[in-house]
């Protein structure tokens, strides 16, 4: 067991530890990735990627690759049960990024691990579990198992970027705080035969909300809120509520993916310990529903990556540095969360009452769909 020195590790390679190792090898740091899975897993879980990621991706010079394999979302139709309500158009977003592109995250994640290797072969280090640290002051030596063989690596920092259950949060006995909501879903993946084509749709049903989102591939996305959680996904449980609530008929097309989820919002106390950060979902979960945790994961990174830059220029200044990425940070997924709890309100069965309606309209039709725009692609957020 030899420890070999780089100037980072990052614990967790999915879709901000991958973004975050890219950007600090372009940097010129020395960097691994230990990533417990053996390859990217083809479940499809995200599909957004906001304009603020993008711009990050411009600044990085990746985003041709996302854009030639992704639908850019421009607008999307509100309908209260079926009557539609108005639109919300991302066309007055700042050019070039007016849209949401739409990406299975999956492809999100093989583009970003395809450019980190490109910067360095060797950066990913797949089926490596991390399982301690060791942190004397200087440095930081993460122990790893891999094909049942012990390995370390000293580092000057460590970034935990290993998801909801993060080892690296648990190892620095940092406090997860949060509890799910009381909402579940049922979402699949189908042909399109909608007639939305690149559009996204909403409907505040009585029944509870449906969303509908175009995928590459002549796909669209369905998402629909349950009454209950449901064990075990079939294809009438979601099919059945979508043509009650939208009157789009799936039966008898292709269905490429099918899963049920409940939500939940966790925020670690603090998102530094020692020579250690903690970055995407090891520091905050928030409900998918506005579709922005990932997106989230990348700001933080992004941040992440100006620390590490000014601490290894300034040393003394480490622990002021990192104090600050973690209150702001927090705050920033604090707003996401509440911005993710509004959807959720809204799609509720017991919020379809007539105020609510009025004020969809005013919103919709009126100014204050800019506002709202600005508010679903993550605005105000993104510094
Ligand atoms: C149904 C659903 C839909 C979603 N839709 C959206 C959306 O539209 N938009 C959006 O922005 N977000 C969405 N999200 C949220 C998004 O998927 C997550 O926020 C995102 O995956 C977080 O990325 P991450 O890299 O921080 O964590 P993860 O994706 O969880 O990646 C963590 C990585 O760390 C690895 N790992 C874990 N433990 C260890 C260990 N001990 N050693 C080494 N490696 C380890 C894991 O294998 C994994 O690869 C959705 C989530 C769900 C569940």
């Amino acid at each position: 067991m030899s420890a070999i020195a780089k100037d980072i590790v990052i614990a967790g390679g999915g879709a901000t530890g991958l973004y975050l190792a890219g950007r600090l090898l372009q940097l010129g740091f020395s960097c691994r990735v230990l990533e417990a899975r053996e390859a990217v897993v083809s479940h499809s879980r995200s599909l957004g990627i906001h304009p603020v990621s993008l711009e990050l991706f411009r600044k990085a010079g990746i985003e041709d690759r996302f854009l030639q394999e992704g639908i850019p979302i421009r607008k999307g139709h509100a309908f209260w049960d079926n009557e539609k309500l108005g639109e919300v158009s991302f066309e007055e977003c700042p050019a070039p990024f007016n849209f949401i592109l739409a990406l299975p995250q999956w492809k999100t994640e093989k583009i970003l691990e395809e450019w980190v290797q490109s910067i360095d072969e060797n950066a990913i280090v797949r089926n490596a579990v991390v399982s301690g640290l060791n942190d004397d002051g200087q440095a930081v030596t993460t122990s790893y198992t891999r094909d049942g063989i012990q390995g370390e690596i000293r580092s000057r920092f460590l970034i935990g970027c290993d998801g909801k259950k993060s080892t690296v949060r648990q190892l620095l006995k940092i406090p997860f705080s949060g509890s799910p909501y009381p909402d579940y879903y049922i979402m699949g993946d189908f042909t399109d035969n909608t007639g939305f084509g690149e559009d996204a749709a909403v409907y505040l049903h009585s029944d509870g909300l449906v969303e509908s989102f175009p995928l590459p591939g002549g796909m669209r996305r369905w998402v629909v809120k349950t009454q209950n959680r449901i064990e075990s996904p079939s294809l009438s449980l979601l099919t059945d509520p979508v043509e009650r609530r939208t009157g789009f008929r799936l039966h008898g097309t292709e269905n490429s993916m099918l899963s049920s989820f409940g939500v939940e919002h966790y925020l670690a106390d603090i998102l530094y310990k020692g020579n250690s950060l903690l970055a995407g979902d090891a520091a905050h979960v928030v409900s998918p529903i506005g579709g922005q945790g990932m997106n989230l994961g990348w700001l933080d990174a992004e941040a992440c990556v100006g620390v590490v830059k000014k601490a290894f220029k300034k040393p003394r200044k480490k622990n002021k540095l990192f104090k600050a990425y973690s209150s702001t940070r927090r705050k920033k997924a604090r707003i996401v969360a509440r911005r993710a709890a509004m959807n959720m309100w809204l799609g509720r069965s017991e919020n379809s009452g007539i105020f609510i309606k009025q004020l969809m309209i005013l919103v919709l039709r009126t100014r204050l769909s800019v506002h709202f725009a600005r508010m679903f692609t993550m605005r105000g957020v993104e510094k």
